[in-house]
């Protein structure tokens, strides 16, 4: 009888997420158009969004950002890449910026709009420190420079916790405070979820539809396959453990971003 009930509770939660599934992409338009606060009016369409997707290493594109990525890229969104490292932690990084832009390829951002930086102030160091100011002021050039209106990164505890991911978003911060930006410009910080939520795949995406964010991306299973393409062009970084991650992470599904408030009242700099 449990066993019943057990495959009952099963079908129905695999239902459940194929309606949410559905509705998503029914009113992602709306939900990008809300969440970046532009209006197209016209169907399937993200031509007036000019995303920036900031990132600290080659890799992080695909193992976090994904679904954004290929979601925008379906819409015809302008999408740019702004990676401050070139991945160079064990001397691979010539060889991970070529995977980086096959990965870009692969989920929909031509070379063209790919920016690799090679600075020593930005090491790919979890122990380093990276500058508020330079990670900023290199982020405001980029968006001033591709007038871009989505700015989109990690939050505060970088998904994963590494120290540069979590610069990043401290920098993103600071950005918001000053006052700099360009008027039409919106920030998103990318949810770190916990421990559990994180592995559950796709089975995480009601958890993510109820709890309030405010833009939310879903890839079904072809954008899944593009994602997980796109993951085996690092094969730098293909250890074991990262078939894992393709497998489980609900990163390769699911991204639901916050959105980062701006003005002067957030002058707090960490
Ligand atoms: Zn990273």
């Amino acid at each position: 009888m449990y066993v019943y009930l057990v495959v009952f509770a099963g079908l129905w939660y695999l239902v459940w997420i194929k309606l949410i599934y559905d509705r998503h992409r029914h009113t992602f338009r709306k939900s990008l158009e809300q969440a970046m606060n532009v209006s197209s009016g016209r169907e399937n369409d993200g031509a007036d969004v000019r995303a920036l997707i900031v990132t600290a290493h080659p890799d992080d594109e695909c193992m976090f950002f994904a679904p954004t990525i290929i979601r925008l890229a379906e819409l015809n969104a302008r999408v740019h890449l702004l990676c401050l490292s070139e991945g160079n932690y064990y001397n691979q990084g010539a060889q991970r910026r070529e995977e980086l832009l096959s990965s870009c390829a692969v989920l929909g951002i031509p070379a063209s709009r790919v920016t690799i930086i090679d600075h020593k102030k930005l090491p790919d160091d979890p122990k380093a420190e990276w500058s508020v100011s330079l990670v900023s002021s290199t982020v405001l050039n980029h968006i001033n420079e591709h007038s871009i209106n989505t700015v989109l990164t990690f939050d505060g505890s970088g998904v994963s916790g590494h120290a540069n991911h979590v610069a990043i978003y401290k920098a993103v911060r600071h950005l918001a405070s000053t006052g700099d930006l360009p008027k039409d410009c919106v920030l998103l910080s990318l949810e770190t979820v916990g421990l559990l939520r994180k592995y559950l795949s796709f089975l995480d995406l009601p958890f993510s539809w109820l709890l309030p964010s405010h833009f939310c991306c879903v890839v079904g299973s072809k954008g899944y396959k593009q994602a997980k393409a796109a993951m085996l062009c690092h094969r730098t970084q293909l250890l074991w453990f990262r078939y894992l991650y393709i497998t489980f992470s609900r990163y390769m599904f699911i991204n639901t971003f916050q959105m980062i408030p701006q003005g002067p009242k957030n002058l707090k700099i960490y």
